[in-house]
């Protein structure tokens, strides 16, 4: 048991447990449906097949939800149907929205969005992470999760190793070129 706390504990990112059923109030979020709004017809983050998705968009007293602790993404769960027909449920933390800049509020928005896939054969499907967040979210909003702002510091200690192993390529090229030139001058002497 031990063992397994100290490795639980060297995980660089910890996911956020979602609240336990009961725990938490819900209330229903006009504001993130607003976004939602905006964010499905907009071109390059690929949500244009969820036009035609019901989605029910609520807040949640919990400060953490989901995978990225702002929102947390289901297929519309049967114990909801009395608050109507919905295709996906789409749950985010009232503190962290009200905490949040815009484009962060745009990207959690986008990345909740992303989570909702349609199968070929029309049914509603969760979709998994291309990455650590969603590879168009991202390229859109940039690094705004903890977990995005681990990955960016990732690409960019690869971006310096590969500068780096370049720097050294071209220093090897430039000593190549000056032993090669000091050889043909060489031959070149002992050709005189
Ligand atoms: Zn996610």
């Amino acid at each position: 048991m031990p063992a397994k706390k100290k490795r639980a504990k060297s995980k660089i990112v910890e996911l956020p447990k979602p609240p336990a059923d009961g725990a938490t109030r819900h209330a229903k979020a006009p504001e993130v449906e607003s976004v939602a709004g905006e964010l499905i017809p907009s071109p390059g983050l690929a949500l244009t097949h969820l036009r035609d998705q019901k989605i029910l968009y609520l807040f949640t007293t919990a400060k953490q939800i989901g995978c990225n602790g702002f929102a947390a993404t289901r297929l519309f769960p049967a114990w909801a149907r009395p608050l109507g027909r919905f295709d996906f449920l789409i749950v985010v933390s009232k503190i962290q929205w009200d905490n949040a800049p815009e484009r962060v509020r745009l990207a959690g928005v986008a990345h909740a969005l992303s989570h909702c896939e349609i199968s070929d054969r029309g049914a509603a499907t969760i979709a998994h992470h291309d990455y650590e967040d969603f590879g168009l979210v991202a390229k859109r909003f940039g690094a705004w999760s903890e977990g995005g702002r681990i990955v960016a510091k990732q690409l960019r200690l690869l971006d310096d190793g590969r500068d780096a192993f370049a720097k050294i390529e071209q220093r090897l090229a430039r000593e190549e070129l000056a032993t090669e030139a000091h050889n043909a001058n060489g031959e070149q002497k002992a050709a005189d």
